[in-house]
């Protein structure tokens, strides 16, 4: 990726190239104007400036597509990883909830709208939930990395605890609360909300539970939930394999461009994904 001011406000506490995969931190800071926004970042200020209020997506944001795979009919499978999950009627109940998420979400107006970015031989449509896994076992405690995230998902589908996966398999990991996701040395809740990655042709998001303001945004957690799972659902749909598929180097994915903006989608809140036709956040 180009190392501009732009980007470089944006990825700090990251490897280059790692901010792609994520949902980055909502900071609420005292109201600052656009131009004021604008005028600190030529001064150099590395401070990522957000104020609260829905974030001005960068006017020349385009995706470009690079030729990689992209998710035409998504099966999604969630796991509820850890110890804590299935334990209360609460956690059961957002189990079920995000379930539900999923299956609605797969069949609704925000996966029509990533049409635009069919390709040749691709064509993006309606997905599916396929199925949903709670596990307990070698379930991490206090922090767990993506490496671990990657070899213990391919044991499961050796295992067939979760079914193989399809060109379309998308795997949403689900952790505990308290359980820290690490991913190139930055950790949720200090960097970031949750990511995206592939392992070859195995595709999946890792999602921590939010339990900080930075992930919450003011928000309950099954809404900053869904927030965060429609960001990197979208992603991984139109780039599976992070950079791979459409990307804009200066501005990240398609949910990037437009982070921590909101919209309601069959009562679900989701997050406002880039249109290239539109030249906006929609
Ligand atoms: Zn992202």
């Amino acid at each position: 990726m180009k190392n501009t001011k732009a980007s470089s406000s944006k990825v700090k506490n990251f490897e280059p190239g790692e901010h792609i995969r994520v949902v980055p931190l909502h900071h609420p800071k005292p109201s600052v104007s656009i131009d004021e926004q604008s005028q600190r970042r030529r001064e150099g200020d590395d401070h990522e400036l957000f104020d609260g209020k829905p974030h001005p997506a960068s006017a020349n944001a385009k995706l470009t597509y690079r030729n990689g795979p992209l998710l035409e009919n998504a099966q999604v499978f969630t796991v509820f990883w850890g110890n804590l999950w299935g334990g209360t009627p609460i956690s059961k109940d957002i189990m079920n909830k995000l379930n539900q998420f999923f299956a609605d979400i797969l069949v609704s107006p925000l996966i029509d709208q990533l049409a635009e970015y069919n390709v040749s031989g691709k064509a993006i449509g309606h997905g599916t939930l396929t199925g949903t896994n709670l596990i307990n076992a070698n379930a991490p405690v206090g922090s767990v990395t993506d490496s671990m995230i990657k070899k213990q998902l391919k044991k499961w589908i050796q295992t067939k605890t979760v079914p193989k996966n399809t060109k379309n398999t998308l795997y949403f990991i689900y952790l505990d609360p308290g359980v820290i996701s690490i991913l190139s040395g930055s950790k949720s809740c200090q960097n970031f909300c949750g990511y995206h990655n592939n392992v070859g042709n195995v595709y999946y998001a890792v999602m921590p539970y939010p339990t900080c303001s930075g992930c919450l945004g003011g928000m309950t957690a099954f809404d900053a939930l869904t927030g965060t799972s429609s960001h990197e659902l979208c992603e991984a749909i139109t780039d599976p394999v992070p950079g791979a598929g459409w990307y804009d180097d200066v501005n990240g994915e398609i949910g990037d461009i437009c982070a921590w903006n909101f919209k309601k989608v069959d009562g679900y809140t989701v997050q406002l994904e880039w249109s290239n036709e539109q030249g906006k956040c929609v």
